[in-house]
């Protein structure tokens, strides 16, 4: 029996369906380069990308195996050559990817080359139809489905046999943001266990606070695959439901996007399309570059352009000021944040920016706009994440940060806002009024707030 896996997101050996049963077969585990992933993605999440492929091209050889790095274009010449029995991989959401897989599955059943697809990135099956709020699927789908299960041990040895094939090198895109997140895969699991060790059970609480170690920060590695959700599931099931309902909300954005590969770029909400989104492109970049004069915003963008990352409530904050009180569309946003993150997912990044905007998939509503000077006293009240990214600010007291009318006299580096919470909430509601009043729609709750 000779099984071949095709890695793409799955870069480890724990609980990795692709290797179930490696040690029992010939095991040829390979990588296809693919153009358009290299064009696609930012250089953070290539460079931390990348860097976990090389681990687990040690981490294989290292017992006794060989994975192939191929470029996509030796594909086909790749199975002729190996001959496999089967071919495993895992399903994978994304309009890209399912176009590529569709071809792929063609061309081995044209070679009679048997097919297995795992799931790996979902914790429960692909639903045939949509569910329209999370917490449907939540109840309905993810707990039906999605239970602690053993994990799959790490393979001990592999048989790989040697062929003269037409690899090539893994690049190494440069990025100072990912440094800092390179790990070996014993490395994250240490992270891990400590965050479910001294943290998880307080999860609830204090996920929220962006200048504290409250969440598990384990994005980049899930995106990577170099930790198994189903291990991540396990160990917070009847700890933290709400860690549960985190991992769930990933599956929910992945549904999304399968049933509505559209909404890549267009509003899942067929009544917001056509909304008057700004183009600003000024604006743009000075929020893009933590210089709005909005705070806990500027926090936000700094801290992803140091480090390829921003706490969740940051983002939240930062997406609700570009979307409502910029009015800016929320497609430049979410490319932005696409490009640096090093945890960029486009079904997390999508449907979150769209929950943002309120054109997504059980979204805030229109006229839920948040103020970021409240959203910093509340969950950062000591200013100690906004003066640990925003150095012009470190003399002013967290306080002071709330009173925009005389921040920038007090640190004259810091620019006055670009709009006040006041005026962006009236100019969005004024808008975003007169665009469903014209639709139509004008029995929206507009007054709730
Ligand atoms: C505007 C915006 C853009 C975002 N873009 C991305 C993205 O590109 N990639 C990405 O992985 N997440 C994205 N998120 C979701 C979320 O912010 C991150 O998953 C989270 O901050 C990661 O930190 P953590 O690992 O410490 O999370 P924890 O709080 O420890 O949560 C555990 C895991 O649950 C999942 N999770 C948590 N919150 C969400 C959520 N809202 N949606 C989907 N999954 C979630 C993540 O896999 C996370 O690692 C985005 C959120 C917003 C508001």
């Amino acid at each position: 029996m000779r099984t071949v896996a095709i890695f793409r997101r799955e870069l480890r050996l724990y609980d990795n369906p692709l290797l179930q049963d490696a040690e029992r077969s010939e095991f040829i585990p390979v990588f296809f380069l693919d153009d358009y992933n290299q064009q696609e993605h930012g250089d953070n999440l290539r460079a931390l990308f990348f860097h976990a492929l090389r681990q687990l091209q040690h981490q294989i050889e290292a017992i006794g195996g060989r994975l192939y790095i191929l470029p996509l274009a030796e594909q086909e010449r790749f199975f002729d050559t190996v001959r496999p029995d089967v071919v495993r991989l895992c399903e994978d959401v994304e309009p890209h990817s399912r176009q590529r897989d569709k071809q792929l599955i063609d061309l081995l059943n044209s070679k009679g080359i048997r097919v297995q697809i795992l799931r790996d990135s979902l914790l429960s099956p692909l639903p045939d139809g949509t569910y329209p709020s999370f917490t449907q699927f939540y109840k309905k789908h993810f707990l039906m489905h999605a239970r602690p299960v053993p994990a799959i041990p790490a393979p001990k040895a592999l048989h790989t046999p040697r062929w003269e094939l037409p690899e090539v090198a893994i690049p190494e895109p440069e990025s100072e943001a990912a440094q800092s997140w390179f790990a070996t895969e014993e490395e994250v699991q240490r992270r891990w266990q400590s965050f479910v060790r001294d943290r998880l059970a307080q999860y609830e609480q204090s996920r929220n606070l962006p200048s504290q170690p409250s969440t598990s920060r384990m994005s980049p590695y899930v995106r990577c695959g170099m930790i198994s959700l189903r291990q991540m599931l396990g160990d917070a099931w009847g700890v933290s439901e709400q860690f549960v309902k985190e991992l769930a909300w990933r599956d929910f954005y992945s549904h999304i996007l399968y049933h509505y590969p559209e909404t890549v770029n267009m509003e899942l909400r067929p009544e917001w399309r056509g909304f008057p989104w700004r183009h600003d492109e000024e604006q743009f970049e000075r929020w893009a570059r933590g210089r709005t004069g909005i705070p806990l915003v500027d926090a936000g963008m700094r801290q992803l352009l140091c480090e390829g990352w921003i706490h969740n409530r940051t983002r939240m904050v930062v997406a609700n000021y570009l979307t409502k009180h910029l009015l800016i569309d929320w497609r430049w946003g979410e490319r932005w944040l696409y490009l640096h993150l090093v945890d960029a997912d486009l079904a997390m990044n999508v449907g979150n920016w769209q929950w943002a905007a309120g054109c997504g998939a059980d979204a805030q509503p229109y006229y839920r706009i948040f103020n970021p000077l409240l959203q910093a006293q509340k969950f950062d009240p000591q200013a100690e994440y906004i003066h640990r990214y925003v150095p012009e600010l470190q003399h002013a007291s967290a306080e002071q940060l709330g009173d925009l009318e005389n921040l920038h006299r007090l640190c004259p580096d810091y620019p006055s806002p670009l709009v006040t919470p006041d005026e962006g909430r009236k100019r969005f509601l004024q808008v975003a009024q007169q665009f469903f009043a014209e639709r139509g729609q004008e029995n929206l709750p507009f007054d709730r707030e």
